[in-house]
């Protein structure tokens, strides 16, 4: 885990992420997606770092996945250092962001409380 790559403005880990090796997160503007990413544009706009902080809570875009939306939750009530900790744990307890692409354990979820709840307390 690269930590210091922190989480993107959506809330995707770009410390776990499986293209953080030629890409350095999504402050630093080099994302490939970066043209098209609408949460990354807007956020830039309102003048945020991250959507999380962003009073309308739209949902829209990258926000509109269960993933995102779940970590953005987690930073949003917890902090974006807690959820580091957490990831970081799991990651050492072996589990794994992007297994096959960019799906991993993350990844089985359809809801976005159990998703907070496992990155809490994954096994
Ligand atoms: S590709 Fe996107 S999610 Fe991955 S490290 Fe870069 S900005 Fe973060
Ligand atoms: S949460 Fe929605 S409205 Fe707020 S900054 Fe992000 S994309 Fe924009």
């Amino acid at each position: 885990m690269k930590r210091e790559l922190g989480i993107a403005r959506c809330g995707l880990a770009c410390c776990l992420c499986g293209q953080n090796e030629t890409c350095n997160g999504c402050q630093s503007n080099e994302c490939p997606d970066k043209d098209w990413c609408m949460n990354r544009k807007c956020s830039m706009e309102k003048g945020l770092e991250y959507c999380f902080e962003c009073s309308e809570n739209c949902g829209k875009f990258m926000l509109e996945k269960i993933k995102p939306k779940a970590f953005s939750e987690f930073a949003r009530r917890y902090g974006i250092e807690r959820l580091l900790d957490c990831l970081e744990r799991n990651e050492r307890s072996g589990i794994v962001y992007h297994r096959d692409g960019i799906k991993g354990d993350y990844d089985d979820f359809d809801d976005v409380e159990k998703l907070i709840k496992f990155i809490e307390n994954a096994e």
